[in-house]
């Protein structure tokens, strides 16, 4: 299972403020409450995960780290040293908004956290030119992440060592006290859960099991991608923990505006400007492709705004047949400074059109127009 977006998760923006984040996670929290949903797993998972998510963005420095590397990030799975509240926090945060620890009960948390674990997704934007969207491109990726760490293979105790059973919990994961009537359960807070301490951490990743790196990688982008394509490139995520598989890379395709063509799938629109004589008499005038320039005809008596097609002018269509269109308007431009010359055959012209106009009345002129 994939990590969902905490925002999304929340059902607030990216630009929540603090009150925004703490309103939305109590709404959730009521409504997938174990007290009020008894005996429903999907319910409870909904109340973790928005625990989860709360856990995060309610702090200023998690929510920094979540924002620029996603759940790489934030993650706490690995070890005591992140101090990310990950699973470990969740009771915590119940506690502090409920008024009481735990509600999962049990062991479930520290088995949980010996799983193996599937890494997380991480999404990368990347913006592309148009031009690079009609061909296709290999784009070379940087990506922060989290990567089991070589030194101690992931377990975060130095080469030699072994991690020793927490003497807080008895290696539990949990502290069990009494409050009024009740027995209440709380995630031990000297190993966040996990029911051992590290010892002698390793000293590559300081006890974490996995260390931020950049990874270089090249990702090859189909023809045609859009604002909004998604590529998944399979096992590029963050790496899984206690052997668990690596999560996906989703490469999320922005293709930046152009200044010159619009785009809608693989059709394209751009402009034109044509001389009045041009419009008037014909002409062939050259229009620019995305990538070369071609002729286009432009007939006797063209009008201002007749769009001409250029077939197959367009981009691919992703993982389809052919090319879209270029669609280009044309503008009948009238001069605003004139030569001599251009002024004298323009009176010319003027004294015969006055005579054109003047033979037809006003009255037939708007019959040509509505009849
Ligand atoms: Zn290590
Ligand atoms: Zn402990």
């Amino acid at each position: 299972m994939s990590k969902r977006d905490y925002y999304d998760i929340l059902g607030v923006a990216r630009t929540a403020t603090d009150q925004e984040i703490k309103s939305a996670y109590r709404r959730l929290a009521r409504s997938h409450h174990p007290d009020i949903n008894p005996n429903n797993a999907a319910a409870e998972e909904k109340f973790k995960e928005a625990a989860e998510a709360y856990g995060v963005l309610s702090d200023p420095e998690q929510r920094r780290r979540y924002d620029r590397f996603g759940h790489a990030g934030v993650s706490s799975s690995a070890g005591a040293s992140w101090g990310a509240p990950g699973f470990g926090g969740i009771e915590d945060i119940l506690g502090d908004l409920f008024g009481f620890g735990d509600v999962f009960g049990g062991a479930r948390a520290g088995s949980r956290r010996s799983a193996a674990q599937r890494g997380a997704d991480l999404r990368y934007d990347l913006e592309i030119t148009l031009e690079e969207a009609a061909t296709g491109m290999t784009a070379q990726l940087r990506i922060p992440r989290l990567e089991t760490c070589e030194g101690c293979k992931g377990v975060g105790a130095a080469p030699g060592t072994t991690p020793e059973s927490c003497q807080t919990c008895g290696g539990t994961g949990q502290v069990r006290y009494q409050q009024g009537f009740f027995s209440v359960a709380r995630t031990c807070h000297a190993c966040r859960g996990a029911g051992r301490v590290i010892g002698t951490p390793c000293t590559q990743c300081k006890g974490a099991g996995r260390i931020e790196r950049e990874k270089s990688m090249e990702v090859k982008i189909p023809a045609g991608v859009e604002t909004g394509s998604r590529l998944r490139v399979q096992g590029e995520g963050e790496s899984g923990s206690n052997g668990g598989p690596a999560g996906d890379l989703y490469v999320v395709i922005q293709v930046a505006e152009h200044d010159r063509f619009e785009r809608q799938g693989g059709n394209l629109y751009s402009s034109a400007n044509i001389t009045f004589a041009q419009a008037a008499l014909g002409a062939e005038i050259s229009v620019k492709t995305l990538d070369a320039e071609q002729l286009l005809k432009i007939p006797v008596g063209t009008q201002t705004g007749t769009v001409f097609r250029l077939k197959g002018q367009g981009l691919p269509v992703l993982g389809g047949r052919g090319k879209g269109d270029l669609f280009v308007a044309v503008t009948v431009v009238t001069p605003t400074s004139l030569t001599r010359e251009q002024r004298r055959l323009l009176e010319q012209l003027a004294s015969v059109e006055d005579k054109d106009l003047e033979d037809k009345g006003l009255v037939d002129k708007v019959r040509d127009i509505f009849g």
